[in-house]
C-alpha cells in the first residue's frame, strides 16, 4: 500500500528526486562514478555544488551580496555558530518555543540574552505580537516555523538590528525578502533535501564585529572564502538537494509552491474546525502551513490511540504529534502531494462516522 508521510523530519522528498539520487549512486551521469565515491574536488562535483548554489539564489531570489554555504552540524550546530560569531555583548531572541530556546540558550554562553517575548504561557500556541525589538543588541534571532507547535512567522519583520532566522522547517515555503536578514539557517532535512546538510545564507558585512578568537570550523568566514569546500561537504545530500531543487524550480518555484501549500493546509485546517472530534492547538492566525497539530476534543480524549491505528491502517506515516504537544501533527512539507492530505481527512471523516 502506498504510504503518506507526514513525517516531520526527515520528511518526504520528491519521488524524482529519490529516483534520480539512486541512480546517482550506482552511476553518476554515466561516468562510471558514485555520487558517493567521487572527489569533492572533482570537475563533476564541483559544478554540481555550483549548480546547487545558483539555484538557491535563484528560487529565492538571494541578492548578490550574500552567500550561501552547505555546512555539517544541522541547525543544531548554527544554535552556537551565530552568537559565536555575531554575539559581542548582547543578543535578543524571541521565544517560540523548543527550538528558540535551544537556540537562546546557546547565546547565553556567549554574552547577555534578552527574550523579547515569549508565548511558554500558553505552551507556545501562538506567536506573540505587538513586541519592540531593542536597538541595542548585535542582533534579533527568531524561529520563522515552530516545527513542534505548528505555529509560524509567515511574514519578513522589519528589524532595526541584524535579523537571524532559524528557517529550518519553513525554509523555499513562501517567497522570503531576503535582504530583510542578515542570516538565514536550517537543516536541510525538513523541506529541501536529506539529513546531513545545513544550509546558511549570509551577509558578509555582518562578520568581523566581536573580538573573540572563533575555531576554524565555526567561523563563517572560512566557509565563505572557502566556497563550503574547506573540508569534506556531504557531498550524496548535496545532490539530493539539487535535484529536491530541479522538482521545485520544475513546478514553478516557491510562488508557486506556496499557493499549493497553503491550499494543502487549508484543506486540513477545514476538516479540524469542522469536525466533532478534532480541535486544533494553535491560535488560527498563527498557524503554520507546514505542520498542523491537533488534538482529540476533551470529550473523546480517550480515542485518540484508536484513531492513530485507524490512520496508520490507512497508510499513515508520522502523524503523532511531539510529546511536548501530544495528539496529532500532520507535516505538509513542499513534496507531500494534496492526495495524501486528502486521504488523511477522509480518514478522519470516516474515524468520526463510526465513533462520534
Ligand atoms: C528540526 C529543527 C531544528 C534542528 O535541526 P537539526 O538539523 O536536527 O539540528 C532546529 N530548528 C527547527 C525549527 C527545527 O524544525
Amino acid at each position: 500500500m502506498k504510504k503518506h508521510n507526514f513525517n516531520a523530519g526527515p520528511c518526504i522528498l520528491p519521488e524524482v528526486a529519490l529516483e534520480n539520487t539512486a541512480k546517482a549512486v550506482l552511476d553518476l551521469d554515466g561516468i562510471g562514478m558514485s555520487i558517493l565515491t567521487i572527489s569533492h574536488r572533482s570537475k563533476e562535483f564541483e559544478a554540481i555544488m555550483e549548480e546547487t548554489k545558483a539555484l538557491w539564489r535563484e528560487l529565492l531570489h538571494i541578492p548578490e551580496n550574500y552567500h550561501i554555504l552547505f555546512l555539517g552540524g544541522g541547525a543544531s550546530l548554527q544554535f552556537c555558530m551565530v552568537p559565536y560569531n555575531l554575539l559581542q555583548s548582547k543578543a535578543a531572541y524571541l521565544d517560540t518555543g523548543v527550538w528558540a530556546n535551544k537556540a537562546l540558550k546557546e547565546a547565553k554562553l556567549f554574552g547577555e540574552v534578552v527574550t523579547v517575548a515569549s508565548s511558554s504561557d500558553k505552551n507556545y500556541t501562538y506567536i506573540p505580537k505587538g513586541f519592540t525589538i531593542p536597538t541595542d543588541v548585535d542582533y534579533f534571532h527568531i524561529t520563522t516555523n515552530n516545527t513542534i507547535y505548528g505555529t509560524e512567522i509567515k511574514y519578513d519583520m522589519d528589524s532595526p538590528v541584524t535579523l537571524v532566522a532559524d528557517m529550518s522547517s519553513d525554509i523555499m515555503s513562501r517567497p522570503v525578502d531576503i535582504k530583510k536578514y542578515g542570516l538565514i539557517y536550517g537543516g536541510a532535512q525538513k523541506n529541501v533535501g536529506p539529513a546531513g546538510v545545513t544550509f546558511v545564507i549570509i551577509r558578509e558585512d555582518i562578520l568581523g564585529k566581536v573580538e573573540r578568537k572563533i575555531p576554524t570550523m565555526l567561523d563563517y568566514s572560512t566557509h565563505i572564502k572557502n566556497g563550503s569546500m574547506f573540508n569534506t561537504p556531504p557531498c550524496g545530500a548535496i545532490y539530493t538537494m539539487r535535484e529536491t531543487l530541479k522538482w521545485l524550480k520544475g513546478i514553478g518555484g516557491v510562488e508557486k509552491i506556496n499557493e499549493l501549500n497553503k491550499k494543502k493546509a487549508q484543506l486540513l485546517y477545514d476538516a479540524i474546525d469542522n469536525s466533532k472530534m478534532f480541535v486544533g492547538t494553535a491560535e488560527k492566525d498563527s498557524r503554520s502551513i507546514m505542520n498542523i497539530c491537533f488534538v482529540m476534543k476533551p470529550e473523546y480524549k480517550d480515542k485518540e490511540e484508536a484513531f492513530m491505528d485507524f490512520a496508520k491502517k490507512a497508510g499513515m506515516v508520522g502523524i503523532k504529534g511531539h510529546r511536548s504537544v501530544g495528539g496529532f501533527r500532520a507535516s505538509t512539507y513542499n513534496a507531500l502531494p494534496i492526495e495524501s492530505v486528502q486521504a488523511l481527512v477522509d480518514c478522519m471523516k470516516e474515524f468520526e462516522k463510526q465513533n462520534a
